[in-house]
């Protein structure tokens, strides 16, 4: 009886389980996993996420005249399980893991577009290290005609 008085006391001063939703928000789960967010502006273009992302989330396509790679990345496809940003490494820390479990709407083109995307990623990587090889092959053999000549 004394006990449950004491608790009921102790209630009426102590801070409520219960937050005041949807003007507070829960507070964030720091074990949380959910869709990834990408800086290209710290990114390093190494490749890693694509690599060891199970289901093929993540894409780089590359541009047939400078090189450059595209981030390509499809929610939908993503299963959350946070391998690509421990994959980044220290130095770029470009990918991140937000709690967000639902893809945005406006994104769904992505997911139509996925197959396109697999075919193109696949093709450009192919065919730009075709001209690399090509470039450095014609530079070879032009500083063999200079040093000839
Ligand atoms: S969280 Fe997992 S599934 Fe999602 S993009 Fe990263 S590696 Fe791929
Ligand atoms: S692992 Fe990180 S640095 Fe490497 S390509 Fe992916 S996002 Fe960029």
């Amino acid at each position: 009886m004394i006990k449950s008085i004491i608790n009921a006391i102790t209630n009426l001063f102590s801070r409520p389980a219960t937050i005041d939703y949807p003007f507070e928000q829960s507070p964030k789960n720091k074990e949380a996993r959910g869709l990834i967010l990408y800086d290209v502006e710290k990114c390093i273009f190494c490749l890693n996420c694509e690599v060891v992302c199970p289901p093929g989330a993540i894409l780089f396509t590359q541009d047939r005249s400078n090189f450059e790679f595209t981030y390509n990345y499809n929610p939908y496809l993503c299963i959350y399980c946070g391998e690509c940003v421990r994959a980044c490494p220290d130095k770029a820390e470009a990918l991140s893991q937000c709690d967000e479990l639902t893809p945005p709407t406006d994104d769904k083109g992505m997911n139509d577009r996925w197959f396109e995307i697999e075919t193109e990623a696949a093709a450009s990587k192919e065919e730009c290290k075709a001209l690399k090889k090509e470039q450095k092959a014609a530079a070879k053999a032009e500083g063999e005609v200079e040093q000839n000549g």
